[in-house]
């Protein structure tokens, strides 16, 4: 491993296709002509200039989505005719799949082994919805009596759908897959840490526009936008509540957000301490770990053990277990909480600190011993750095684990189904995982609780109900009143 943490051998720089806005089909400059960079997390170094939207390109992309809802075929064909061109996407991903595993891999320092995995994950979400495409309908209501009624499921028309850095092509098929179902039209702002896999989509002209650019310029302009019907935007609680403010303030469109999460990962005295480290690890980002008192000491001693072990460098190398973090606000975000951890007088168990002189790199860290009200607790920190806490009863990790403003989704880890059942049902969250953690699936709906968000959730078959209204009719059946 050299200073940067990435071993020389294994950098790899995937072919980068399309660096332009994607509108009405065609690749095209920014109005304005400007570009921005993105960068490689690994060194702190541009990977290349990609055109750079703002308002009066998210107007042309608007126009082109609404012209495609108003006058053009998507909207209008049969469900199963979008269905097949929706499992078509699902066969270009997978030929795709390594170049735009790795565009991921390079803009977010996501493992490459993950962003690989993501790619029949992307591939089935749009299979999924295929599925459901042809099976939208209304209901029959009366068909008897003076009226007939029904109702109708329609597209709700042009989506502006904002996205973050995490999980890039995941998180832009999580959006699209079931608002193209629907018969939707959209606009598509990726982050502007993470704008390449987006670009690398292809459906009708005017259907699928993607729009990369900043949040407060691009974002803004989509989220005020009064042709856009709806806003899907999954970020940070203080944009998503921009994002509401705006809605509200120009066409009163519809809001679905998906915000940020402090989640409990809670380990029972009977649990396998040795696969428990093991989640603790796989969503460290994620959560604060919450531990019965008598196993504390014994599993705050796995975990330093692998703490010690957790190799950190380049994404792509396999035997990688941890990357570098997306960008450098992120990087200096997640050490300012590292520092506050150490203020607030919370045990550094180990790490805490950047590694190298180039790139993102952060150690696993690990603080023992925090209490509830401290920052690192309390607030998404989003990087390497697990909190834990002790409990002695299940009264007390009840209390614990619902005592945040988040509620994204909990962990419990035990061999207890009493255990298991209770608390799952005592969480105020929107996901339970027993025994596995960030467990995301298709047919499986992912989104929070309190101030981790509201409107519908993300995937599973109600995430069409987000791309969709009800629309009721009712007409006589003989003898009208009205002539
Ligand atoms: P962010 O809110 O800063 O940015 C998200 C997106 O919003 C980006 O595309 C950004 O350009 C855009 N944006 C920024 N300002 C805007 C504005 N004024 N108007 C409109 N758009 C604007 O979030 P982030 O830091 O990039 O992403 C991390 C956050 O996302 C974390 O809080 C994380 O928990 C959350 N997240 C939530 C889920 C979920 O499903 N609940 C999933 C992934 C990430």
């Amino acid at each position: 491993m050299v200073d940067n943490g990435v071993s020389d051998s294994l950098f790899k720089m995937p072919t980068i296709k399309f660096t332009k806005l994607f509108i009405n089909g065609h690749f095209v400059d920014s109005i304005s002509g400007k570009t921005f960079e993105t960068i490689d997390p690994r060194t702190g170094e541009v990977i290349v200039k990609i055109s750079e939207g703002t308002k009066e390109d998210i107007d042309a992309a608007v126009a082109a989505a609404r012209e495609a809802f108003d006058t053009g075929p998507w909207p209008r064909m049969t469900g199963v005719e979008r269905a097949k061109i929706m499992v078509k996407w699902a066969e270009l991903i997978e030929e795709n799949g390594e170049e735009l595993a790795a565009l991921d891999t390079i803009e977010a320092g996501l493992l490459y082994q993950l962003t690989k995995f993501g790619i029949p994950a992307a591939a089935d979400m749009l299979r999924y919805y295929a599925g459901a495409a042809d099976k939208i309908h209304g209901e029959v209501l009366k068909s008897s009596g003076q009226f007939h009624a029904y109702t109708l499921m329609e597209p709700i028309g042009v989506v502006g759908h904002i996205i973050p850095w995490n999980v890039p092509l995941m998180m832009f098929f999580t959006k699209v897959a079931p608002s193209i179902a629907a018969g939707c039209t959209m606009v598509l702002k990726p982050a502007e840490q993470t704008p390449l896999s987006a670009l690398f989509a292809g459906v009708p002209d005017g259907v699928l526009n993607v729009v990369p650019g900043f949040g407060p310029t691009a974002g803004a302009a989509i989220s005020s936008h009064m042709e856009i019907d709806k806003v899907s935007f999954t970020g940070s609680v203080e944009t998503g509540r921009e994002v509401m403010h705006a809605a509200a303030s120009s066409n009163l469109k519809a809001v679905s957000l998906e915000l940020g999460g402090k989640s409990p990962l809670i380990i029972f005295d009977d649990a396998d301490l040795d696969k428990a480290a093991d989640l603790a690890f796989f969503g460290m980002e994620k959560y604060v770990l919450l531990v019965l008192e008598g196993i504390y000491d014994e599993l705050e001693k796995k975990l330093v053990e692998k703490a010690k072990a957790w190799v950190v460098g380049d994404p792509f190398d396999p035997k990688t277990n941890q990357g570098p973090q997306a960008d450098k606000n992120q990087f200096d975000k997640i050490l300012s909480y590292i520092e506050h951890g150490k203020k607030e007088g919370a045990t550094l168990l180990t790490g805490g600190k950047s590694i190298g002189t180039k790139g993102y790199f952060i150690e696993p860290t690990i603080f023992s011993h925090v209490k509830e009200d401290m920052r690192i607790t309390q607030d998404e920190i989003f990087g390497p750095v697990m909190t834990l806490m002790k409990f002695k009863t299940i009264e007390e990790a009840i209390k614990r684990a619902n005592n945040t403003r988040y509620g994204l989704a909990a962990g419990i880890v035990t061999k207890n189904i009493d255990t298991a059942n209770t608390m799952s049902r005592s969480i105020r969250a929107g996901i339970v995982w027993i025994n596995c953690y960030l467990i995301l699936e298709s047919d499986i709906p992912f989104g929070g609780y309190k101030i981790s968000g509201f409107g519908g959730k993300d995937l599973g078959l109600n995430a069409l109900h987000k791309y969709l209204q009800l629309k009721s009719v009712v007409t006589p059946i003989y003898n009208s009143p009205w002539h």
